[in-house]
């Protein structure tokens, strides 16, 4: 078992040093995204206007690489509120569906009544898309990825270093590729990916477990190679009642990977 204190103190430590250079690249990435468009109309030749199109693609993979650096810094305020963990996601499913593949099945099983959580719905947000990103790329066409909620009490000890108590358990789980022991053991460190160059940031697990540990909560990994994955977010129930007020609209503060 990864010694947790050390992970935050890691994550910590990253943090600060990748989020004054992510703001930096960010500014010099909209200079050459601005001076982009103002090519566009000018380069009339077909070979020109192409490569204008592949630096637009890759200043946008840099532009969200950054954006993930800067959620990973935590720039953003936290604001953790007690909320219904079940109307949170219901109003962000189109997101999450959006990114997920039409030839996979998705599906969200809410449980009937939750307690409130204390969460910051942005993070919360965030971190859920990952969850859900990272299940899309590991399941294959005809797999399915389901999000699933619940109210569990669990005993001392039985999910990390969790006292007993009442806690919202949300699980993201997928019929897809599954990981070895090896994989499962360092998921969470910050910058271990398995993927391709351009593909992972290896940054996704880790702004989950930090976030949710941010909460006083704690997450496990179920995996089975070739069977699939799931991924449980445990919070502790807050005897605070959920606030009603309507949740904005997701799109604009949640970061697509
Ligand atoms: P990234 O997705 O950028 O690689 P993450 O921190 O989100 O970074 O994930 C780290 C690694 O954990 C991934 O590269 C992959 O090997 C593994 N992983 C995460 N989620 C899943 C999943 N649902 N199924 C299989 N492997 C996964």
């Amino acid at each position: 078992a990864r010694d947790s204190l050390y992970q935050s103190q890691k994550l910590e430590a990253i943090g600060k040093l990748t989020g004054g250079v992510a703001h930096d690249f960010n500014n010099l990435l909209s200079v050459i995204t601005n001076g982009l468009d103002l090519l566009r109309p000018i380069v009339k030749d077909p070979e020109g206007a192409g490569l204008i199109t592949s630096m637009e693609k890759a200043a946008m993979r840099g532009a969200s690489l950054t954006n993930q650096l800067l959620t990973f810094a935590r720039q953003q305020p936290v604001t953790p509120e007690p909320r219904d963990l079940n109307r949170v996601i219901t109003a962000f499913e189109p997101v999450l569906r959006r990114a997920t593949r039409s030839s996979v099945k998705f599906e969200i099983h809410v449980a009937g009544q939750l307690p409130a959580v204390m969460v910051d719905v942005a993070l919360f947000e965030t971190a859920l898309l990952n969850l859900v990103v990272n299940a899309n790329d590991a399941t294959l066409d005809g797999g399915s990825i389901s999000v699933a909620t619940a109210a569990v009490q669990l005993r001392e000890g039985e999910i990390g270093r969790l006292a007993e108590g009442s806690y919202v358990v949300v699980s993201v789980g997928d019929t897809g590729s599954g990981m070895t022991e090896e994989v499962i053991a360092r998921a969470i460190e910050p910058f271990f990916t398995t993927k391709a160059v351009g593909k992972g940031t290896g940054l996704g697990l880790s702004q989950v477990y930090g976030m949710v540990q941010q909460f006083g909560g704690d997450l496990k990994i179920t995996s089975q190679v070739a069977q699939g994955t799931t991924v449980a977010l445990y919070f502790p129930v807050s005897t605070e009642e959920a606030v009603e007020d309507s949740l904005p609209p997701p799109s604009d503060k949640v970061l697509i990977v």
